[in-house]
Formats: structure tokens, sequence, C-alpha cells
């Protein structure tokens, strides 16, 4: 994974974050970045997998992600730099071959769109799903 392909990425996902909506040029791009990756998270957009998660009063923002598989687990995500699944321990840290997982870009690509499902809790609360990581 290139630093051009990186920068690329980042300004399709802008683009589609200004004009909440997406074309096909569009999806081909992500789609050649992070192929079977932008895949899954592009399906996981289409069932709403994705949740906004604010804590109050700190205003601390988390996502929580649905995975695909038929355990529907639900992992903490940061898109910048951290998910809690299987696939970023061992692709993206340890092995360093994907630049994020999917949930990851499910959460780019849903907040570009405005297709998260918005959750208010409390800073206890966030605290607890913090802990279960
Ligand atoms: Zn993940």
């Amino acid at each position: 994974m290139s630093g051009t392909s990186i920068s690329v990425a980042e300004a399709t996902l802008k683009e589609i974050e200004s004009a909440h909506a997406v074309n096909d040029d569009q999806l081909w791009t992500l789609h050649f970045i992070f192929g079977k990756n932008f895949e899954g998270a592009t399906r996981i957009v289409d069932q709403r997998g994705i949740k906004r998660i604010t804590a109050e009063p700190s205003g601390r923002v988390i996502f929580q992600v649905t995975g695909e598989s038929r355990r529907k687990d639900q992992y903490v995500c940061f898109p910048e730099n951290f998910c809690a699944c299987y696939s970023f321990f061992y692709d993206v840290v340890n092995r360093g071959e994907q630049l994020c997982c999917k949930h990851q870009i499910a959460v780019r690509l849903a907040t570009s769109l405005g297709a998260c499902i918005e959750v208010k809790v409390s800073d206890e609360e966030l605290a607890l799903l913090l802990c279960k990581i």
C-alpha cells in the first residue's frame, strides 16, 4: 500500500463527504485501493451496521460496527487507528498487509454518507464499552 493510494482514498472520501453521495467512479477508485475489504465495508453500510456513539457530557465519540459473520459481533472501531476485530491485529498490525480493516472503511464511508446510526450514552457507559475491547 503506497502513500499515493492513501491520499487518493482520502481525497475520494472527502469528495463523498461533501456531496453526501457516492458515484460509480468513486466506488471504483475505492474498490481498486481497498479490494475485498471495500466490498465487505459497503455491505456493512448497506445493512446500517455502523453506530456513532457520543458520550455525554464529555462529547467523546466512538464507533461500533456490526460484523458480517453470523454471530453479528460488534467491534469498537476508530477509523484512523484502531479496530477491535481479529483482522485488524492479524492483517494490519502484525503483517502490515492491509492499510486498514473493513470496519474502518465502513466507518469512513458511513460517516461520509451520513449513514451512521446516532446513539447517545453516558460517559460511564462509554467507559464500560471500552473495557470490553
Ligand atoms: Zn475491524
